[in-house]
């Protein structure tokens, strides 16, 4: 037996305790709709099919059921409605008519025969290309990503909370999974969930596959890995050791936790759109391949994991009154996401660095790239950050291009993080470093551990300033009105300058940023002509294509756009070494760049003035103020080892 086989084992041991704890739970209140059956059969889940069979609870005459609309952590009305497919209803064997509503198309009306007590809706979901979005059922073949909320109908004006549901699963011959649903039988490919709310059956996804395996982190803590090979699940002892000191930092940050399980699933695969999504006691994790394996890979996006987790606190435990919503059709109200996304920016970089899976050196370059983008955004002279958050649900599905004129969902994140890190500084300069945003934390995450069917803490902003005002006494309504409500024309920068730092521009792009290109296949040229392009290594074939132009740059004023693809500079074909070198050499001079441009079926010449060379963001060292960054984002539980130094040249 392999040791992995042996945690497998120890894991299946685990889940079958608790299943037996959800059976002995006490019987719902007679107040609940009870015994809903959703039964799943992904057994053709390469072919990105799904065939689903829901029984609800019914009584004769009119009946409407629906389809969820508004998921947690997408924050939209977005549930892929389109994917439902070959529908049929019945009350017994009687097939019923059944007409969707003309207003809301996520409810469907149908009339139950007297006699019957129940509903049957068989239908089909259809996945979508894996690397188009999340909120599909995806899969490749050799594993999938299955959420409820996908294949989940209830009767109209029922609540998350108050549909109790028996979920069962059919999977490929051979798959195993992971996810934090307690189990209550499995038969042969087939399991069957212990009843539980609509509520934690759909905030507890699946990942499932042929090559699946279960890494004890902790106590009731796994990492539950699925891969489009063996060979990817081979996690590196260093990321292990890596994410056994996250489960540490974490709750060091928060105090109790609460969930009885935690379950980190992790998909592993180049051909599904890396993205994460938290959910209490587990969290949805998608990366690369060989994201695992490899340091230089999942370092530029250490934060992944940890950014998730942290939400089984920030997000999922404490979450905005406006956000807790009781099921999925009443839209969410979403202008706190400066709190739940912004927050968790700040907190899940903190505890990817104080876990060491980021050096701390990576984290300061991860910090310039961050203010350097919120600093150059032009959208900035328009939009607060507040209409970032209160915009969220059609700025989510926001495309890409000119995120900078239009500003991004992204912005609530980054510059939360940089606001959340500018109140960190405040209160350790405010308490000459007695105190620090942990204190505020530990207060938030309230209390001790707690094993039961996870619940939420709701709160609303004067909830927040007012627990703020307890760690130290400040004007900290005023502080955010300044950063989320007002527009300015600046980042925030007070947590890098008050925390001992200066953002600077050199010549060469730090580590991280010159990985992150690699990665992502890019070059990013937007502080010196102000354009990020494909680069010759995409292997969809975006060589040259301009993906954003910032407003204030020599690329904007030239007449360049998204979507623009250029063919030549100087009059050599675009690589990024020819881009590299005519920006060397026209670095002082007074003679633009030449850019042949195609812009759909036309070509054009470009005069380009750039004449600053390359420049990337760093953060310097200023040794008038003392080192406050490093004690934000030094360790709690362990003394980390020394770290090469990496300071800009
Ligand atoms: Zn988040």
């Amino acid at each position: 037996m392999t040791v992995f086989q042996s945690l497998a084992a120890a894991r299946f041991a685990a889940l079958a305790a608790l299943a037996v704890l959800a059976f002995a739970a006490p019987a719902a209140p007679a107040s609940e709709i009870p015994d809903e059956r959703i039964d799943v059969d992904a057994t053709r889940a390469a072919q990105k099919i799904f065939h689903v069979s829901v029984t609800m609870p019914a009584s004769a005459g009119a009946f409407t059921f629906v389809y969820p609309k508004w998921i947690p952590g997408y924050h939209g009305p977005v549930g892929p409605i389109e994917d439902v497919v070959d529908m049929h209803v019945f009350a017994g064997a009687t097939a019923l008519a059944w007409r969707r509503d003309l207003v809301d198309a996520y409810a469907v009306h149908t009339t139950v025969p007297s006699g019957a007590a129940s509903v049957r809706v068989d239908f089909d979901v259809v996945g979508a290309d894996s690397q188009n979005g999340q909120i599909h059922p995806i899969s490749t073949s050799q594993l999938a990503i299955l959420e409820y909320s996908n294949f989940a109908l209830y009767p109209q004006g029922a609540t998350a909370e108050g549909v109790r549901v028996e979920a069962g699963l059919t999977l490929p011959a051979g798959w195993t999974f992971g996810t934090a649903l307690p189990i209550a039988a499995t038969h042969g490919d087939t399991v069957t969930f212990a009843p539980a709310s609509l509520y934690t059956l759909i905030d507890s996804p699946i990942v499932a596959g042929a090559h699946e395996k279960a890494f004890a982190l902790a106590d009731r803590t796994e990492l539950d890995v699925s891969a489009d090979s063996a060979a990817a699940l081979a996690v590196s002892p260093k990321y292990l050791a890596g994410m056994r000191r996250l489960v540490s930092e974490a709750p060091a940050l928060y105090g109790g936790k609460h969930y009885r399980d935690y379950h980190f699933l992790l998909t592993l695969s180049d051909l599904v759109a890396s993205d994460g999504l938290e959910h209490h006691e587990s969290s949805d994790n998608r990366a690369g391949e060989r994201y695992a394996l490899d340091d230089k890979i999942y370092r530029t996006e250490a934060d992944l994991l940890p950014h998730e987790y942290s939400h089984s606190w920030n997000g999922k435990y404490r979450r905005p009154a406006d956000l807790a919503v009781a099921d999925y059709q009443a839209p969410e109200k979403t202008d706190l996401l400066w709190v739940y996304e912004g927050l968790n920016q700040f907190n899940g970089e903190k505890l990817a660095t104080r876990a060491r899976i980021s050096s701390f050196q990576d984290q300061l370059d991860r910090l310039a790239i961050t203010a350097a983008d919120m600093d150059l955004e032009s959208g900035r002279d328009w939009r607060p950050i507040r209409d970032t958050a209160d915009g969220a649900p059609f700025l989510y599905v926001a495309p890409g291009a000119f995120y900078e004129q239009r500003r991004s969902a992204g912005d609530f994140y980054d510059e939360g993080d940089l606001i959340w890190l500018d109140a960190d500084v405040t209160i350790r300069r405010l308490t000459h470093d007695a105190k620090s945003l942990d204190d505020f934390c530990r207060l938030w995450g309230n209390g001790s551990d707690t094993t039961s069917v996870p619940s939420v803490n709701p709160y609303d902003e004067a909830d927040v300033i007012r627990l703020l005002a307890s760690v130290v006494p400040y004007d900290w309504a005023g502080f955010f009105k300044e950063r989320i409500d007002t527009v300015q024309p600046h980042a925030p920068l007070g947590g890098i300058t008050g925390g001992g730092y200066r953002l600077v521009y050199t010549d060469k792009p730090s580590e991280l940023e010159r990985l992150s290109d690699e990665q992502h296949h890019t070059i990013d040229a937007r502080y010196s002509l102000g354009a990020s392009f494909g680069s010759e290594d995409d292997p969809s074939g975006g060589e040259g294509k301009i993906g954003n132009v910032l407003s204030a740059s020599p690329a904007f004023a030239a007449g360049l756009a998204p979507g623009d693809r250029v063919i030549a500079i100087d009059g050599r074909k675009f690589s990024s070494d020819v881009l590299h070198d005519a920006l060397v050499a026209h670095m002082g001079a007074s003679k633009p760049m030449q850019f042949i441009v195609a812009s759909d079926d036309r070509y054009r010449i470009v005069d380009v003035p750039v004449f600053t060379g390359e420049r990337f963001p760093h953060l310097m060292r200023d040794a008038t103020q003392p080192d406050e960054l490093a004690k934000v984002y030094a360790p709690r539980t362990f003394t980390p080892g020394p770290e090469p130094s990496a300071e800009p040249e």
